[in-house]
């Protein structure tokens, strides 16, 4: 098991490592793409802006100072050079891969004059009648400081696209020959290319921020969740290997006692010491059936097969049977014991009482084990609430003990898990109990929960649903109970005269049941398998008032030799009591027994009270 956890440990500190370095490795590629995407946009923005810049310094030449003088109003267009220095535009344009070349004069006052340009199409082609005010065009207004100054000017990537065409510009002044400006001379060129470009690149280069910020935290996320549930497994594993470590030492030590007690009895002379190692016997004994009692309940939890039944008993008398179960060990410990029924609650209800008090003893159990000698344990039940003869009780025991940490209060009704290991070390116990109840109570429409500081005690409460029933049936029910206590009473020779049948494959099973009916009276036979008791139910028809019959046994088990016997022709066999004996104690084993024929179920290991239960139930009527 550790070897496993150790495993899931390093493979997770593996898993660890390659996230950390694959999520380095990828933030540096992306920083590399990056600068490169960054440093390739650059350089084509630089030479598309130098090219232009070449180009607008030849159109600074290419037409001279007195060419571009001639044309200061719309009659200048009328001169035959307008055509021809347009035409030689349109060539310049042509040979310099631009769009378009014009010229513009500052003529104060934040006004510019176009003068000519290249362009073909005479309704937008500029001429001296376009005077712009540079307030409206924020861009040339950027350009005309610079240019006065005599420097040359190119537009940032994409300034033009949303007001003008896709164009990009640059501008450069026209000098007269004594070194003055003259004008301006700009060529223009589609940057639709360059745009596209630079916000496909800006897309990339977010796509490539959010595809790794999403596989980084996805990373993350995954490694979180894998890390959650092998911490999960890692847990489970420990508490399960902790739960089976307090499993085998609760069942090995009262097996331990059971064997040292025995050899000790058998030595011993003195017929003291035997009963006091027979006493020690019987205590370890029920300890460890308390302990596969649990096992048991836990299996049936576990396949969901954990049903009540339903019986009206007095809920009084039902929790002075548990008292009767825990007090002796409070003594012992001198913890007082206190018990408070607020008067509301019903003298009588309807449920499982067995449940219920399995629930209660495993609760003032816990309470008696975890508090120190001389402490306090209360308990008391009240009414919450009741509506259309359904009730809702509400059960709180309080100790002061040693109490819960607030973060063990979480996991104690959790399968394979206690308080704390250490606890469990001092203590004992199989940390089964509060699961159980927890699963009965909820069986019953209620819930549990625990109040509880360290050091200073805990309170479990719980709730369930019941229904009030009727006193006087309860009473008879509770009448016939006493009454039946009482003949139950183990008195030597109570069914003298009357025959059993035992069948039964293990001999020292045979020999335990033969002794436990020593005092009966009753004239016993003994048969090892199914069809031995077929046959001597078969030739001796009324022979027999009750047969004790296992189910598993070789040759032919229980419930075939039921079956059978059920089938004899003689009419009487139909009364003969069958009551299995057997070891499997779910609903479903004990149906396959009343199906088969018999008439009820005692379960095994046997319990004295019980079998005089059984025999005064189906004898009853012979004596
Ligand atoms: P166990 O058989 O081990 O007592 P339970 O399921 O009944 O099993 O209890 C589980 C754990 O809960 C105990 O081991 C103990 O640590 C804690 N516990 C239960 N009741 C109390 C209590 N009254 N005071 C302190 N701790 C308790």
């Amino acid at each position: 098991m550790s070897k496993n956890i150790n495993n899931a440990k390093s493979k997770l500190s593996f898993i660890y490592v390659i996230f950390f370095l694959s999520s380095i490795a990828m933030f540096i590629v992306a920083m590399i793409f990056t600068i490169y995407i960054n440093d390739m946009e650059n350089k084509t923005i630089n030479s598309i802006q130098n090219h232009l810049l070449v180009a607008a310094q030849r159109a600074s030449v290419y037409v001279s100072v007195d060419e571009l003088d001639l044309f200061h109003t719309a009659e200048d267009m009328e001169r035959p050079e307008w055509e021809e220095i347009r035409g030689r535009l349109q060539r310049f344009a042509e040979e310099s891969h631009v769009l378009y070349v014009y010229y513009w004069r500052y003529i104060g006052d934040g006004l510019i004059q176009y003068i000519i340009d290249n362009d073909e199409d005479e309704e937008y082609m500029v001429t001296p009648e376009l005077i712009f005010a540079l307030e409206d065009d924020p861009f040339t207004a950027d350009a005309v400081p610079r240019i006065m100054a005599g420097e040359s000017w190119v537009a940032d990537l994409g300034i033009y696209t949303e007001s003008w065409d896709d164009l990009i510009s640059a501008v450069v002044p026209v000098f007269n020959d004594d070194g003055t400006i003259y004008c301006a001379a700009g060529v223009d060129l589609s940057d639709e290319v360059l745009v596209t470009m630079h916000h496909n690149l800006r897309t990339v280069r977010y796509a490539l921020i959010i595809s790794l910020i999403v596989s980084i935290l996805s990373g993350f996320f995954g490694i979180r969740s894998y890390n959650k549930k092998a911490n999960q497994s890692i847990s489970a594993s420990l508490s399960k290997g902790q739960f089976l470590s307090s499993m085998s030492h609760e069942m090995r030590t009262p097996l331990n006692a059971i064997v040292g007690m025995t050899a000790i009895g058998k030595r011993s002379d003195s017929i003291n010491k035997k009963n006091r190692a027979f006493s020690k016997i019987e205590e370890a004994s029920s300890h460890l059936l308390g302990v596969i009692n649990n096992i048991l309940d836990m299996a049936k939890i576990e396949a969901d097969k954990l049903e009540l039944s339903s019986v009206d008993f007095s809920f009084e008398r039902m929790l002075q049977k548990v008292i009767t179960v825990v007090s002796f060990r409070a003594e012992e410990k001198q913890i007082s014991l206190s018990f408070n029924i607020n008067d509301d609650v019903p003298d009588y209800i309807t449920g499982d009482d067995q449940h219920l008090a399995q629930v209660i003893t495993n609760l003032l159990s816990n309470a008696v084990k975890f508090t120190p000698e001389g402490g306090e344990v209360k308990f008391s039940a009240s009414l919450l609430g009741e509506a259309y003869g359904e009730c809702e009780l509400q059960i709180e025991i309080t100790d002061n003990g040693i109490g819960i940490d607030p973060e063990h209060q979480k996991k104690i009704f959790n399968m394979f898990e206690q308080a704390k290991s250490e606890t469990s070390r001092e203590y004992g116990g199989t940390g089964l109990g509060l699961v159980i109840s927890k699963r009965i109570i909820e069986l019953m429409g209620g819930r549990i929960w625990i109040e509880s500081e360290l050091g200073k005690g805990a309170s479990f409460i719980f709730t369930f649903k019941t229904r009030r029933c009727d006193d006087n049936y309860a009473d008879e029910q509770s009448d016939e109970t006493t009454g039946q206590a009482k003949v139950i009473g183990r008195k030597s020779g109570s069914f003298a005269g009357l025959r059993m049948l035992i069948v039964e494959d293990v001999e020292i099973n045979r020999e335990i049941l033969l002794s436990l009916l020593d005092e009966t009276g009753l004239i016993i036979d003994t048969a090892e398998n199914g069809e031995k008791a077929l046959s001597m139910v078969a030739a001796a028809p009324d022979k027999y008032d009750i047969v004790f019959m296992d189910v598993q046994m070789p040759v032919m088990d229980g419930l075939e030799a039921t079956r059978r016997i059920r089938a004899l022709p003689d009419r009487d066999r139909g009364k003969l009591p069958i009551i299995a004996m057997t070891a499997n104690v779910f609903k479903d084993d004990i149906e396959n027994c009343i199906n088969a024929g018999m008439d009820d179920h005692i379960s095994k290991p046997l319990e004295i009270d019980r079998i005089f239960e059984v025999l005064h139930n189906y004898l009853k009527s012979r004596f």
